[in-house]
């Protein structure tokens, strides 16, 4: 009977489902470091040192002293969709507070490189265990002593996904992206001691005792920090909008750069990029700036969690609102007095 068996048609084998997927999730050495940031964030950590090698390509190493794991949640923790961090759909709509919470990050990371994971829960006075992941399975978990926290080292990313490796770009390219990513975590939480080193090399180090100027200082230095002027806005402050508050740090118009990268801009505690959020802050500058040319930004935004589908993408790292204009205005309003308050805006015209 040709009818059932004449088909192209098969199934693909969990390892090749995998690979895809971690192509979706991972797509180069910043967006592993991002997934271990996080996990080193939502663990609680006070110090978290990330450490690359190659621009990430050939090493990416997260050193947290968060909760870390005992071996069963070790073992737990790289199998697909495991996650300590929600249990369900109406955790997702109820608004959660940890940053990841697909429960893949690991799981995909580990099925394009060679994973090793070092972890001794915090209070557990025993060794701590080691387990090491290639390209999808589990090769060995062994004792080992280790700090209280966790150490996930990523080495040869994309080794067995040849088309993958091919397309990363150069080294100093790939470390500017990690750059980015960590300078992101960095800023948002000034409480945490954050570290970046580049082949050896320390980028930059957070005391994490200071608040967002200390961090600006340490990640930008002096000169971008001694320019950051406040943004406080909430309430009657704010035109009307889903935006409740508007927290942060802008530039004086004169510390620009030709490159949009240095407007870090979050909602609700999430880097996130958003356009209605961009052409707020640009609006705001108006011709003070150059064409091409953007300041130093460091924005925090809080939205109630319906104001905002943080869902959109699976890297979540676009956002979009209900109401993208009114957002756009609040924004444009909220950077705007703080510029004019400090006598770096010409006032124009108030706009209808
Ligand atoms: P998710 O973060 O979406 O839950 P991950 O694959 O990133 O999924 O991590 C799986 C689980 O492993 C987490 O839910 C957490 O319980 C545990 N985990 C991962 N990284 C760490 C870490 N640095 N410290 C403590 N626990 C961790
Ligand atoms: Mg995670």
């Amino acid at each position: 009977d040709t009818t059932t068996d004449a088909t192209d048609i098969r199934r693909l084998d969990e390892d090749t489902v995998a690979r895809i997927a971690a192509g979706e999730v991972v797509e180069r050495p910043a967006s592993a470091v991002k997934e271990l940031v996080e996990n080193s964030l939502d663990a609680g950590a006070d110090s978290v040192d990330v450490t690359v090698e190659d621009g990430g390509t050939e090493l990416i190493r997260v050193a947290d002293d968060g909760d870390g794991m005992g071996e069963a949640d070790l073992r737990a923790a790289v199998r697909q969709h495991t996650t300590s961090k929600i249990d369900g759909l109406e955790d997702l709509e109820s608004g959660i507070a940890t940053l990841g919470f697909r429960g893949e990050a690991l799981h995909t990371i580990g099925s394009v490189s060679k994973l090793t994971i070092r972890s001794r829960p915090q209070g557990d006075d025993g060794v701590g265990t080691e387990l090491v992941y290639e390209g999808g399975d589990v090769v060995s978990v062994e004792p080992t002593g280790c700090p209280a926290g966790t150490v996930v080292e990523v080495a040869d990313l994309f080794y067995n996904t040849p088309a993958r490796r091919k397309f990363l770009k150069t080294t100093a390219t790939e470390f500017a992206h990690v750059n980015r990513v960590v300078t992101r975590y960095a800023l948002a939480n000034p409480d945490v001691a954050v570290s970046l080193t580049h082949d050896g090399r320390e980028v930059f180090a957070t005391t994490g005792q200071g608040d967002l100027q200390a961090a600006v200082l340490a990640v930008y230095g002096r000169e971008v920090a001694s320019s950051m002027i406040p943004v406080e806005a909430d309430g009657d402050e704010l035109p009307v909008g889903p935006v409740e508050s508007i927290t942060g740090l802008v530039s004086h118009p004169e510390t620009n750069r030709s490159s949009r990268e240095y407007l870090a801009t979050y909602v609700n505690g999430r880097a996130v990029s958003a356009d209605a959020v961009r052409e707020g802050i640009m609006g705001a500058y108006g011709t003070q700036l150059g064409g091409d040319r953007y300041p130093f930004v460091a924005l925090f935004l809080e939205v109630p969690g319906d104001a905002v589908d943080v869902n959109v993408h699976p890297r979540k790292r676009e956002v979009r609102f209900g109401d993208d204009d009114a957002v756009r205005r609040q924004v444009d309003s909220a950077v705007e007095s703080a510029l004019l308050e400090h006598g770096l805006l010409r006032s124009r015209a108030p706009r209808g």
